[in-house]
């Protein structure tokens, strides 16, 4: 409850964005950033930065702050990445879906990074039904027992009802569509989950909330948020997914990062750099 009264409260800051971002061709992928929702947070929401990092880091004293979710296609799916917070939100992640000609019924498949509203809450429309009629729907195994079991969630369960005939769990390691492996990055949730998505010689990192506030997160990812499940696993994941993105050069999509957030990214000190912006046409 808490969490939800805390983000509910930053939203409050938030202001709605429809600006459409390019989309960028990965090898045989084309990925289309779609923008939810973007504004500001308070510093008060970081968790084990000091007075002169935030000083440093956050000289306006607001942290930058985004809802993205991806659009991908495949050569033989068009797969969408989280959801935004819904429409009945404020969420305009569909207005950037159309901008992309691509209809709710295209969407072959919905995987979620985790189970926060910002990226579940665009599944279903303000009477409850589903959004996408044809989409099958992936979530990590840990993360859909987390919400609905020990959780008791019930909005988490109403977003899930009409998709429960095709509602897919996996586990860490697996990979449950061609081209589409999922990775461990739990610590923000327990089933927090990275995806990396690899087509022709193009590969991606989708990141989920391995970055909330990249300004200091990159730098400094021994930083938390107040939103983290475990704050001490969620920096290490960070630096778990960020490593491989660093060291393999893969662009990473994060669904908190500025617009268009698709980055390349590179180690630096002891932590890292954005190093380029991956900018669509
Ligand atoms: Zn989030």
């Amino acid at each position: 409850m808490k969490f939800f009264v805390l983000f509910f409260a930053v939203l409050l800051l938030f202001t709605a964005a429809a600006a459409h971002a390019a989309s960028v061709e990965l090898g045989s992928m084309q990925v289309f950033p779609l923008l939810d929702m973007q504004g500001e947070s308070p510093v008060s929401l970081l968790v084990g930065a000091t007075e002169d990092q935030i000083v440093r880091f956050v000289p306006g004293g607001e942290l930058q702050s985004q809802v993205l979710a991806f659009l991908v296609k495949l050569p033989d799916s068009t797969v969408l990445f989280d959801t935004g917070l819904g429409a009945a939100r404020g969420g305009k992640m569909m207005e950037a879906l159309k901008e992309a000609n691509v209809s709710p019924s295209d969407i072959d498949a919905v995987f979620l990074t985790h189970l926060h509203m910002d990226h579940y809450g665009g599944l279903t429309d303000a009477g409850g039904k589903a959004v996408f009629p044809k989409a099958a729907l992936y979530v990590a195994r840990v993360e859909r027992d987390w919400w609905l079991g020990e959780k008791k969630d019930e909005n988490v369960r109403k977003a899930f009802a009409p998709y429960e005939s095709r509602l897919h769990v996996f586990e860490f390691g697996e990979t449950p569509l061609p081209g589409i492996t999922a990775m461990d990055a739990s610590g923000h949730t327990p089933g927090h989950t990275a995806f990396h998505v690899k087509a022709g010689d193009g590969e991606l990192l989708v990141a989920g909330d391995i970055l909330h506030f990249a300004e200091i997160q990159l730098p400094l990812p021994q930083v938390a948020v107040k939103y983290d499940t475990d704050q001490e696993k969620a920096p290490q994941a960070r630096k778990t997914i960020l490593d491989m993105a660093a060291e393999r050069k893969i662009p990473v999509a994060g669904m908190h990062c500025p617009v268009p957030g698709l980055w390349r990214i590179a180690a630096s000190g002891s932590g890292y750099e954005k190093t380029g912006v991956i900018q669509g046409n």
